[in-house]
């Protein structure tokens, strides 16, 4: 056996035996072994590159091991590897300056947490202490991570195996033009309409009993579902006027995503509470947070906080953001995002939807987009159920299967591709990972 070949059985044999895997059933799963990844690539022991279409779970922003980020967080663990969080520290006050300075509005308090769930346990926290009510409003589509609330408030089947009905979570169908449950009409009605539902979802609940609204600004797991244009306004509107914290959970679309900063930016809209984490530290090194408006912030000034993290503000974790945030300012990642899905990813996924049949809708912004694969274009019947699995899922197994065969590691859901490669993709690995899209559609067709 040679060198990589036993490496790899030593890797796998040690990750069988004794890794608990997420969302698995851990007898019925095969994980890939990684050797290594730099930029847009990962390879295995194989010899096998895959063009990494899915940015990890969508937060290497800026690629696997950018050079100054790794730099950075060394320089850090050589200088100061951790100090508690009741202390200020320089990485750790430069960390919540440069994010403070990018959110929207006056969200200008930045309480670090380890992850996104965490993230917005916290916001849901701020929110009830905040106001003094117990609901909190999500959508049905939404994900908001896997903690006890967060995943309550999750709405797609994620929630099912872990139910149980946390008290005060009510959820809601936001707007969906391609697959609307109330009409899809035009955009602007659709709109109307899902703004009318949440007001009427409100009042029956009492709004005297609704602390929060949260929303993922562009839906993202529950497949990149992109606001019609007045809708965040509309919700920012409902949550003023009845007295509600409106949350954003930008987890998956900050720091540059969807071709600005922060999502909020694309519609004008500011939220009380934002939730971040994945692109922060482009994942090299574990943190979230929520950014907290002047008023929140305001209720803690003299009243403690009643939550925190052994963790919080990890100084290694801040040394990578502030590097993440200085090196995306630097190489222009953000403006790359949005001419990337403006010239590149939004005309070339257009152009793979007149050529195959299976492709439903096409839709996103910056480096963040979703095709539905469908069945039948007129009725829009998904290529695969809700929720399936084995045989079910059959067509979307082997639109995978050939994806990877190409050489490109897709992100799929339910019936739907998830293209989201680095925030900085290079142009001719755009057009690389489109060509091996467009043979592994030619698949995808021929199980209509
Ligand atoms: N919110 C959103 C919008 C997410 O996409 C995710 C993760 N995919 C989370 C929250 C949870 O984040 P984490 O897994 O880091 O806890």
């Amino acid at each position: 056996m040679n060198a990589d070949a036993e490496a790899l059985r030593t890797v796998k044999d040690a990750d069988r035996k004794h890794v608990f895997h997420s969302w698995s059933a851990q007898e019925l799963i095969d994980p890939l072994a990684v050797a290594g990844a730099e930029g847009s690539y990962f390879w295995d022991y194989e010899g096998n590159r895959y063009l990494d279409f899915s940015s990890a779970l969508v937060y290497t922003n800026i690629g696997y091991q950018h050079p100054k980020v790794a730099a950075a967080i060394a320089e850090q663990a050589g200088k100061l590897c951790t100090v508690a969080p009741g202390f200020a520290v320089d990485v750790r006050s430069e960390a919540a300056r440069l994010i403070a300075e990018r959110t929207p509005g006056d969200l200008d308090k930045i309480f670090f947490t380890n992850a996104g769930a965490e993230a917005v346990e916290n916001a849901v926290r701020m929110a009830r202490l905040h106001t003094g009510r117990p609901k909190v409003m999500s959508a049905y589509r939404s994900y908001h991570g896997a903690t006890t609330t967060a995943i309550n408030l999750t709405g797609d089947a994620r929630r099912f195996g872990n139910d149980t009905a946390t008290a005060g979570v009510v959820h809601f169908w936001g707007p969906f033009p391609y697959r609307s449950p109330f009409y899809a009409g035009n955009e602007t009605e659709e709109c109307e309409r899902a703004l009318r539902h949440l007001e009427d979802t409100v009042v029956f609940e009492g709004p005297q009993s609704i602390a929060a609204i949260i929303l993922e600004t562009v839906g993202g797991a529950p497949g990149v579902l992109v606001p019609p244009a007045g809708y965040l306004a509309g919700v920012r509107e409902i949550c003023d006027r009845h007295g509600i914290v409106f949350i954003l959970d930008e987890v998956m679309v900050g720091f540059g995503r969807t071709g600005t900063w922060f999502a909020a930016e694309n519609w004008g809209v500011t939220p009380d509470l934002l939730c971040f984490a994945k692109g922060v530290t482009s994942g090299y090194v574990p943190l979230g947070g929520v950014a907290i408006s002047g008023a929140i912030a305001e209720t803690f000034a003299r009243r403690p906080y009643p939550g925190g993290l052994t963790y919080s503000g990890h100084v290694l974790a801040c040394a990578a953001a502030v590097a993440t945030i200085n090196v995306m300012e630097e190489e222009g990642v953000v403006e790359q995002s949005a001419r990337t899905g403006a010239e590149l990813l939004g005309p070339g996924l257009r152009a793979l939807a007149e050529r195959h049949p299976c492709v439903g809708e096409v839709r996103g912004l910056g480096t963040f987009w979703a095709l539905e694969l469908v069945r039948d274009a007129a009725t829009r019947e998904p290529l695969v159920p809700y929720n399936a699995s084995g045989a079910d899922n059959a067509p979307m197994a082997a639109f995978g299967a050939a994806l990877k065969k190409g050489g490109l590691w897709p992100l799929l859901a339910g019936n739907r591709i998830h293209v989201a490669p680095p925030c900085n993709i290079s142009a001719e690995d755009v057009a690389k990972g489109l060509e091996i899209l467009d043979e592994a559609l030619a698949v995808a067709d021929a199980h209509m």
